[in-house]
């Protein structure tokens, strides 16, 4: 990023501040920033991208693009016009508070370039991504030694910092971040000996699989648990035992000696923030609760990417940010909504669904999740039993976000009480 867009002021007003400079947060600050809207974007790195950053693999952008880029390349195509808006980007800057008194908010962060800054505003996004599971969240029994690194942390390690995390890896969990860097540990020279699951079912996109574990030959445990972790200093081996009946079926246990373990046991999106100021937070997606408008709790405070539930794909990262900052832009030109919004309730097969209200003044497109894996599925939309919409779905699994749109016409031809409930589940 240039330094031609740096602010040099320590306190100033704003129409939006955005928490995050990401795909989520960038993408929102240029929409708005084209509709004339005074927008202040900050990041504690010092790049505006978030996990693009670190992300040097192919398979972003086929939907926003209709190419595949590697991460830091669609980071670009943001940063670019970014670059030529108005909007005011602050990096190597945190945000540690946010003061509220009635509709007026205050946003405090700390920055190694520009001090304390405090900046006024009517309206915020939250865009602050999410973070990784660790051992901690699990409990694997065993030693402490070095050489235990969440996947992302060593993905930064060696695509950003240039390091080696280890030479014989085992890597826990068959999430997509796990996958990616069992390649990238293969590439780079390092033996991977094998990725363990505990699910019978990989957690990853299937494309990873194959792209990932298959053409490289690497062993993927399914319905596996590493039970034990030794070594004194630095990791010297683990166990692995099968699963049977939710127990590990420790007669067969094995063991993989190694001196790294990667976990990619999953995302927590980064809320801390969101709770201080008054957000509530859906405990399903680990994301704060959001109106048909992506609107949380808090008036005035808004919600999208991986800060409200997490994404497997950028591209609808920044579909979903785009559509925020529009609902934003009508925020601050027309007030609050009037509009009365029903509550979207979560039916049979599925884990969660966002936003979590419905609009009739809007097309809605729902993001949702499944617990379960099935080919030839049928995602169903009711009102009191009677269905409003349906859709095939060719395969479904737990890994793989599912998009739904629902329009307005078909909202308003179905004859909804007003204020009512709608219901979405998967058969
Ligand atoms: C390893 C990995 C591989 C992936 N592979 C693919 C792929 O192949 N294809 C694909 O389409 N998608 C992929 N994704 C998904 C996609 O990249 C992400 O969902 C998307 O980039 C998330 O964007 P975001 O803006 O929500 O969050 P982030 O990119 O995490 O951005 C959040 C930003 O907020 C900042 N921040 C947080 N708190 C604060 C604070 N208090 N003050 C200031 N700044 C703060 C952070 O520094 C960060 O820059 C992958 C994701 C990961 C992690």
């Amino acid at each position: 990023m240039k330094k031609k867009k740096l602010v040099s002021i320590k306190s100033s007003s704003y129409d939006v501040v955005i928490i995050g400079a990401g795909a989520a947060g960038m993408a929102a600050a240029l929409t708005l920033s084209q509709k004339g809207v005074k927008v202040a974007l900050i990041d504690r790195e010092d790049h505006c991208g978030g996990i693009l950053n670190q992300c040097i693999h192919n398979g972003f952008g086929i939907h926003e693009f209709n190419e595949e880029l590697t991460g830091p390349e669609y980071a670009e195509k943001y940063i670019i016009s970014l670059e030529k808006s108005p909007v005011d980007i602050f990096l190597h800057t945190t945000v540690v508070s946010v003061h509220r008194e009635k509709k007026h908010k205050t946003v405090i962060a700390y920055s190694g370039l520009y001090g304390v800054l405090s900046l006024e505003c009517r309206t915020i996004i939250l865009a602050m991504g999410c973070r990784e599971r660790n051992r901690g969240n699990i409990g694997i029994a065993g030693m402490r030694p070095s050489g235990i690194f969440t996947a992302g942390l060593a993905q930064r390690l060696i695509n950003i910092d240039g390091y080696i995390p280890g030479k014989n890896i085992v890597i826990i969990g068959s999430g997509d971040i796990g996958l990616i860097m069992a390649r990238r540990c293969t590439w780079i020279g390092s033996k991977v000996h094998g990725v363990v699951e505990i699910l019978p079912y990989p957690s990853g996109l299937s494309r990873n699989i194959s792209q990932c574990l298959n053409d490289f030959g690497i062993p993927l445990y399914l319905g596996h648990r590493v039970t034990k972790i030794y070594g004194k200093n630095r990791v010297e081996k683990v166990d692995i035992a099968p699963i049977s009946k939710d127990e590990s079926n420790t007669s067969k246990t094995f063991s993989i000696e190694c001196d790294t373990i990667l976990l990619s046991i999953g995302l927590i999106p980064e809320n801390e923030l969101s709770k201080e100021i008054g957000v509530l937070i859906n405990h399903d997606t680990g994301g704060p609760y959001v109106d048909a408008h992506f609107m949380t709790n808090v008036d005035g405070i808004f919600a999208c990417g991986n800060v409200l539930h997490v994404h497997d794909l950028v591209d609808f990262v920044s579909e979903e940010a785009k559509k925020c900052a529009g609902f934003v832009f009508d925020y601050i030109k027309k007030g609050e909504s009037k509009e009365l919004q029903g509550n979207v309730s979560v039916g049979a097969n599925v884990i969660y669904v966002i936003p979590n209200k419905y609009a009739t003044d809007t097309d809605n497109t729902f993001y949702l999740r499944t617990f379960i894996l099935k080919n030839n599925a049928t995602l169903t939309l009711t009102h009191n039993g009677k269905v409003i919409k349906t859709r095939k779905l060719i395969h479904i699994q737990p890994s793989e976000m599912i998009r739904f749109t629902v329009e307005k016409d078909v909202l308003n031809k179905a004859d909804i009480t007003p204020g009512a409930s709608l219901e979405i589940s998967i058969q």
